[in-house]
């Protein structure tokens, strides 16, 4: 890549922790003169983004439609162009239900370059903040990362075939349609008593873990008034949780355990 042609640095900023960034990012961060931000980048991230540089939040802040893509792709070429050092900042991992593919695409078909700065995504940050290794072969082979929520163009996880597959799943945007997606695990065969988490705001001050079955996630996730951002965990992994289990909500498997 020569230096000249101009670029676009997608990065993922991780799942909230600032500490959790990589050195990677900071760099970037630091060198960037135009800064475009989703949701959830928290505050904390923005620290390392010098003052003359320019801000843009292009998230759904304040109950306002979120800015639309084609929008935001037009501005990152167009700055891109004009020479400056752009970073698309990204809650996890830009390539994680982070639209980081739609994006890179739009901006080569537009003879930008792309840089990919890899971020710790939610589900396993959250998954370990609550102590549960995502794969652990005693417990799981494998683990899928799943939509709970499919938008336009999307195509809904075939929730019947996850069920069979003996995979760790963990689930984004999840807790919103829960009785769905857990119902239609159920259905097709998946164990009520399966173990379960929920954790909101992993890896910030204002993080919740709750630890369930699959059967009563989505009574909990009401009952607690758990809601977004949040990562679902479903699997015998979560067995190996440490932490919350002194909720009041005692599932069985914890018990027998
Ligand atoms: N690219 C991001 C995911 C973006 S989709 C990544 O790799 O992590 C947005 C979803 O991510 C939220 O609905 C939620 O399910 C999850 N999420 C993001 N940050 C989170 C956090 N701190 N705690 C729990 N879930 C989070």
């Amino acid at each position: 890549m020569t230096p000249d042609r101009p670029c676009v640095t997608l990065l993922g900023a991780g799942p909230g922790d600032p500490e959790l960034l990589t050195v990677k990012a900071v760099k970037a961060l630091r060198r960037a003169t135009v800064v475009l931000v989703d949701d959830l980048v928290g505050d904390g991230v923005l620290r390392y983004v010098r003052r003359s540089a320019r801000v843009v939040h292009v998230g759904k802040r304040g109950g306002c439609a979120s800015t639309p893509q084609a929008f935001i792709e037009r501005l990152m070429v167009s700055e891109a162009q004009r020479g400056e050092r752009v970073v698309r900042v990204k809650g996890g991992d830009p390539f994680v239900f982070g639209r980081g593919g739609e994006e890179a695409d739009a901006l080569r078909a537009a003879g930008v370059d792309v840089v990919v700065v890899n971020g710790i995504t939610a589900g396993i940050a959250a998954a370990a903040s609550a102590g549960v290794p995502v794969t652990d072969r005693r417990h799981a082979p494998g683990v899928a990362f799943v939509t709970g929520h499919v938008r336009d163009g999307g195509t809904e996880p075939d929730w019947a075939a996850l069920a069979r597959s003996g995979l760790t799943l963990v689930v984004y945007m999840g807790v919103a349609r829960c009785a769905a997606w857990t119902g239609a695990l159920m259905a097709a065969g998946l164990c009520a008593e399966t173990p379960a988490a929920v954790v909101q705001h992993a890896t910030l001050p204002a993080a919740r873990q709750h630890l369930t079955t699959l059967g009563a996630l989505a009574a909990d996730v009401q009952r607690l008034r758990l809601g977004s951002p949040a990562i679902a965990i479903v699997g015998d992994v979560v067995r190996l949780a440490t932490v919350g289990l002194d909720d009041a909500f005692a599932p069985a498997w914890q018990v027998a355990g």
